[in-house]
């Protein structure tokens, strides 16, 4: 039994991986400055305990690192509307929170196992992408890329402190997770973005043409993908992408989405400078090689994209309790 502190708990991803962390026998604190609406499933477990706070409070924060074995470094800013409007508030979660942990985590020797993003890979256009090739990303000026840059940023404070203060580390690099819980609707990604607009007959927005693709991860696999890497000490010190296999345009995703919940909305295109400002750059290709996470913990994406969609659609069609 391991005592795991989950930040970003309350999550979409959060939620999941306290829920697996449970069932399999740990115990788990989740920290969260959200409400914790979709973990109230978990109060009953008295292997479970959640503490409502920010990341940047460090008294909280060293304590909670202190009581545990494990962190899984959850929480952050990850709303890509937000890197443009509010990025010294995206920079300072993602940094300074980040470092706060990781800096106790280093300290107390507990294991950190950090949540990066597909996104520090940036522009690359030599998909599929390995963790080691080379990260392109745009200019700092263009506030878009704050994000990537904190992310790839506490990359290297993982290998730095591992090098340096022997910290053990487990970094994920997450492609497109989607599925029930995540973001509320209307909210965060495209998923949700399209699914209210799907639900309340109004036309689907797909910007640009459309071809830009993406792998959709259905945020079970990806949970089980979490939850291994952080138990398993095969994968110390190393990164990892998580993510499933097929590459999917978003005008495909649109007419898959319509398909597995039987709607009739008109899908509508429009540049993307229209709705995110000018300074937003869409990435064209997004796609994981995931050699290595098979080799190292034997997992891969199970759950076909139209199970995935029909599954998340049901989620957000029944009435909330
Ligand atoms: N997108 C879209 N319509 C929307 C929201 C998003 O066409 O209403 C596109 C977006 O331009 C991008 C893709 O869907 O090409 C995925 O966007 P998301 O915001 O989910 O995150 P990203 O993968 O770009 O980080």
């Amino acid at each position: 039994m391991k005592r795991v502190l989950v930040t970003g708990g309350a999550g979409s991803i959060g939620s999941y991986v306290c829920e697996y962390l449970i069932k399999a026998g740990h115990q788990v604190t989740a920290l969260d400055n959200a409400s914790p609406y979709k973990v109230e499933h978990l109060f009953e477990s008295d292997r479970f305990r959640f503490v409502q706070d920010s990341i940047l409070g460090q008294e909280v924060v060293e304590r909670l690192v202190d009581q545990s074995d494990i962190v899984i470094h959850l929480a952050a800013i990850a709303d890509p509307k937000r890197y443009v409007t509010e990025p010294l508030n995206v920079l300072n979660v993602n940094l300074k929170g980040s470092l706060i942990i990781l800096d106790r985590c280093a300290r107390g020797g507990k294991k950190f196992v950090f949540a990066s993003t597909s996104e520090v890979m940036g522009r690359n256009p030599n998909v599929p992408w390995k963790e080691d090739a080379d990260r392109v990303l745009g200019p700092p000026n263009i506030n878009r890329w704050c994000y990537s840059t904190g992310k790839a940023l506490i990359e290297h404070y993982c290998y730095a402190y591992g090098q340096q203060e022997n910290l053990p580390f487990v970094i994920m690099r997450f492609f497109n997770v989607y599925g029930p819980r995540c973001d509320d609707l209307g909210q965060g990604r495209v998923i949700p973005i399209f699914l209210e607009k799907f639900l309340h007959g109004d036309d689907v927005v797909v910007h640009g043409d459309g071809k830009q693709t993406r792998c959709f991860t259905y945020i079970e696999d990806a949970t089980d993908a979490v939850v291994k890497l952080s138990l398993d000490d095969a994968a110390l010190g190393s990164c990892f992408n998580i993510g499933a296999n097929l590459e999917t345009s978003i005008l495909e995703l649109a007419k898959a989405m319509k398909e597995a919940g039987g709607f009739d909305n008109n899908l509508v295109f429009k540049p993307h400078a229209e709705v995110f400002g000018k300074s937003y750059e869409d990435i064209p290709r997004r796609i994981p090689d995931v050699s290595h996470i098979k080799d190292v913990i034997g997992w891969e994406a199970t759950t076909p994209l139209d199970q995935g969609l029909k599954q998340t659609i049901d989620f957000y069609r029944k009435p909330k309790a």
